[in-house]
């Protein structure tokens, strides 16, 4: 096998090709490491409690200038940003591998995606429209418009390192928004590689106020700022539902707007009438790639008992056969977990899935480059049982049989989270019944596909303790502007609603 360079080679080398100043992430107090080795590939700067309200304070004064600008105007903006990140792929892609460990096709895909939420923002900057309403009241025009909301505060998790900021970012641009992104810990070199791409974009563009994009790297104590600071009218964080939580009610208290994106326990129901081909080929792909760290990894598989047993002899075949390893290798298709206390999570609910009376084949630790590499695991377990209900974030799938469909639905529906499901069948009644009212309780639902992998164009997002938010695609732009109804009297009375009549001498 020939040799891989070492990532923090590779990542200086990439770094140094997306304009990244060297300054900017060598000597400073935050550690970058990368999951493929364990090794330290930067050490960038954290923001201080002072900074980050310093670039709040420039990023309200950005948004003031920015509300200025015509919508399809900013959009260019967007468009050149989406040039920068076309032409930048092939180096950021790479770097999402060296920075989260996933396989290089899937960092690749994490810009692709960025590039696509560009393309979508730049045709909704003509598309932001609001409603003509009808009015009782004669020679009236009722209307709403939709105006930028302010300054959009982005906190992000590891395992989207920069596709989550495009959704959201691509979108408030358009809005007229200003937007402060504070990036997981646990990825910043790929947060400055995007930076870097949008100080392109803006410089190409030649008008966009100083401060409209800010980047505060560093913890939770730098995300606590975003949560509490009155100046940011909308939080967009993607994260753990305890980070939700925790999140939630200060930015209530402060009666701003959340947009939670937050864990997911994503179900697949299997009939009796599935192509078993296909649920192979979906299972495999959703719940084993990105080493079972994405929000829509599939975690609970409820299958018919007629089909079970064929099932799991195909699933047991395709869990021993997957390659595992260095992510940056062709064939690879399970790379590490971001860390070692990511591997302890899968160990520790593993121990809990048997002590349940679960059957569990996989888990095993695999000798990689260094890192977490850990074989994806099944885990055939006797009932939904706590540790099922919860989101271990590490690739463990936990099989489940059932004889009625209600009964299907009832399991699926019986957790906490509520962000992505689907249902292999050829019934087109249990389909529907699926999709319908009475079926998953789940923001995104699929027939005969996995519940990972969405595409940008629809609004993605999850109920329950997923959290109810919304971005991406369809109408999921509104939640970046705030909306006004408005009133005009082209008359010469003043008729009052509901008949009132309040005349005065
Ligand atoms: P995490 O909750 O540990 O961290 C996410 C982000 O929140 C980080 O930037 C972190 O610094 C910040 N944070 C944590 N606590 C905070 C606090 N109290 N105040 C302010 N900021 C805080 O999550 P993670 O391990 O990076 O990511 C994995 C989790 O994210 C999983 O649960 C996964 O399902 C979820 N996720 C959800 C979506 C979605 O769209 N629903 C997408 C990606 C990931």
């Amino acid at each position: 096998m020939t040799e891989l360079p070492s990532p923090a080679a590779e990542a200086a080398a990439l770094l140094d090709r997306l304009g990244v100043p060297r300054a900017a992430w060598t000597g400073g107090d935050l550690i970058a490491t990368s999951p493929i080795t364990g090794e330290v590939i930067g050490r960038p700067f954290a923001a201080t409690p002072a900074a980050a309200a310093a670039a709040i304070a420039t990023a309200e004064a950005a948004f003031r200038a920015w509300r200025k600008v015509p919508a399809p105007r900013r959009g260019e903006f967007v468009r050149l940003l989406g040039e920068e990140l076309r032409a930048a792929k092939a180096e950021l892609g790479r770097l999402v591998t060296l920075e989260a460990g996933k396989i290089l096709s899937e960092g690749l895909g994490e810009v692709q995606e960025m590039i696509d939420i560009c393309d979508f923002a730049v045709g909704l900057s003509r598309q932001l429209y609001g409603l003509t309403i009808a009015t009782e009241r004669a020679r009236h025009r009722m209307m709403e418009s939709w105006h930028p909301a302010g300054v959009v505060g982005v906190i992000s998790a590891f395992n989207f390192p920069v596709a989550v900021w495009a959704w959201n970012a691509a979108l408030a641009f358009v809005c007229g928004d200003a937007v402060v992104w504070k990036p997981s810990e646990k990825t910043p070199l790929t947060a400055l590689a995007v930076q870097a791409l949008v100080g392109r974009a803006a410089a190409r563009f030649g008008a966009v106020p100083e401060g409209l994009s800010a980047l505060l790297l560093g913890g939770r104590e730098v995300g606590s700022v975003l949560v509490d600071s009155p100046a940011i009218p909308v939080l967009s964080a993607t994260g753990s539902t305890a980070m939700g939580r925790a999140v939630a009610s200060r930015v209530a208290a402060r009666f701003g707007r959340a947009i939670l994106e937050l864990g997911g326990n994503n179900g697949a129901i299997v009939a009796p009438s599935a192509d078993l081909d296909l649920v192979v080929r979906a299972t495999a792909f959703a719940a084993m790639g990105t080493a079972g760290q994405r929000c829509t990894t599939l975690r609970r598989l409820i299958v018919h008992e007629a089909v079970a047993d064929a099932l799991l002899d195909r699933l047991r075949h395709a869990y021993r056969s997957v390659a595992i390893g260095d992510p940056r290798r062709p064939g690879t298709l399970v790379g590490p977990l971001i860390d070692a206390a990511a591997g302890a999570a899968m160990t520790a609910a593993l121990a809990a899935a048997r002590a349940d009376g679960g059957v569990v084949t996989g888990g095993e630790a695999v000798a990689g480059p260094g890192g977490t590499y850990r074989r994806p695991a099944l885990a055939e377990m006797p009932a939904q049982t706590a540790i099922v209900r919860q989101e271990t974030f590490a690739p463990i799938l936990h099989v489940m049989r059932y004889r009625a469909f209600e009964d299907a639905i009832a399991i699926h529906n019986g957790v906490p989270q509520g962000l992505s499901s689907s249902i292999f069948t050829n019934d087109l009644r249990e389909a529907e019944l699926f999709l319908s009212a009475q079926g998953s309780d789940c923001g995104i639902a699929n027939v005969n596909i996995g519940p990972s992998g969405a595409e940008i164009g629809g609004a993605f997002g999850g109920e329950k303790e997923t959290g109810g938010g919304r971005e991406s695609g369809s109408d999921a732009w509104k939640a970046y502007m705030r909306r006004a109804t408005n009133t005009v009297n082209y008359g010469r009375d003043l008729p009052l609603a509901q008949g009132v009549s309040f005349d005065v001498a």
